[in-house]
């Protein structure tokens, strides 16, 4: 019987399982919405669902499936398996006993930790970081979400807490965040600020390629017109990007003068826009960090990609079945 962990990646929008093997292939994907505006037991029925539908069709096809790994947002207390900060997103979700009602409900071992840390690790054991064991990992989308691999396995710090890269502050007295501080990473290089100096170029500039390939609506504007501006070579744009790029290159700069990484694998939506911003955080990873950790480290875009959240979840089973 081959076997398998069943992996669950719990997001704001939807619930994604599904058998993930040794090798991180992904098998009998299923999804369902979280519906994450109503309450926190909800979501833990549709994750219940999820969970049972994909273990009834490794039964069904004779897979067996040796434990669960699951990933959410916030932080999860390791000794207790329970949701403790961060998970505003779904109401009530903090507090939630998870690895307990997985492990109560299922009969297998179970593991759960924070969402984007376990993308790291999904990078680290099956996709860009395959053979490193020291890495820098940072998903850019709506916000900016870290995580650290160390001796090839997860950071967690104290709390859980560690690898925040997008809550670092590059610019003191800078602009408020939501995590209450200001001048943070994510205020000034993630989708949302991306975007945002899109539209406030429009206000000066309304002739420009940003604006038209918006379809001339300034609300449509997201990182993604930016982002394909600037390879169209609209100055605006590609200003846009060099700003980006410099602030990701100083956030990962003291990350990797801090750890001193093999590899920087950058994933999320914004690492679509590929070698364009590639080459500016490099240029000012250069500027900012030391040269005897710069020098060597391999700056790389994430190779996993719609299956990335299933696969990261599973690693960690994975690697703790193995002990
Ligand atoms: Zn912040």
């Amino acid at each position: 019987m081959k076997e398998y962990i069943l992996g669950i990646d719990l997001g704001g929008t939807n619930i994604e399982g599904g058998l993930v093997d040794r090798k991180g292939n992904v098998r009998f994907k299923t999804t369902k919405p979280t519906d994450s505006r109503k309450r926190a037991k909800t979501v833990l029925n549709n994750i219940l669902s999820v969970a049972k539908t994909v273990i009834e069709k490794a039964k069904a096809n004779k897979c067996k499936v040796l434990a669960i790994g699951m990933g959410t947002p916030g932080a999860v207390d390791h000794a207790t398996g329970t949701i403790v900060s961060g998970a505003e997103n779904i109401m009530g979700w903090k507090g939630v006993p998870i690895v307990p009602v997985l492990r109560r409900e299922f009969g297998l071992p179970s593991f759960v930790s924070n969402d984007v840390t376990l993308y790291a690790l999904g990078e680290a054991m099956f996709g860009a970081g395959k053979g490193a064991k020291e890495i820098i990992c940072l998903t850019v989308g709506t916000g900016i979400g870290g995580g650290i691999i160390t001796g090839g396995k997860i950071y967690r710090g104290a709390k859980d807490g560690a690898g925040e890269i997008g809550h670092t502050t590059v610019k003191l007295d800078g602009k408020k965040c939501k995590c209450g501080s200001f001048g943070c990473l994510e205020r000034y290089a993630s989708a949302t600020a991306i975007a945002n100096m899109g539209k406030q170029s429009c206000k000066k500039n309304g002739k420009g390629l940003i604006l038209k390939l918006a379809g001339g609506s300034k609300d449509k504007i997201t990182a993604k017109t930016v982002f394909d501006a600037a390879k169209k070579g609209d100055l605006a744009a590609k200003d846009i990007v060099e700003k980006t790029g410099r602030y990701l290159g100083a956030g990962i700069a003291n990350f990797i003068n801090l750890l001193n990484p093999e590899m920087v694998i950058i994933g999320g939506g914004v690492a679509e826009a590929g070698n364009i911003l590639l080459r500016v955080i490099s240029k000012s990873v250069k500027t900012y960090g030391l040269r005897i950790s710069t020098k060597d480290v391999r700056i790389v875009l994430g190779r996993l990609k719609t299956n990335a959240g299933v696969i990261g979840a599973a690693a960690l089973a994975w690697q703790e079945i193995k002990r």
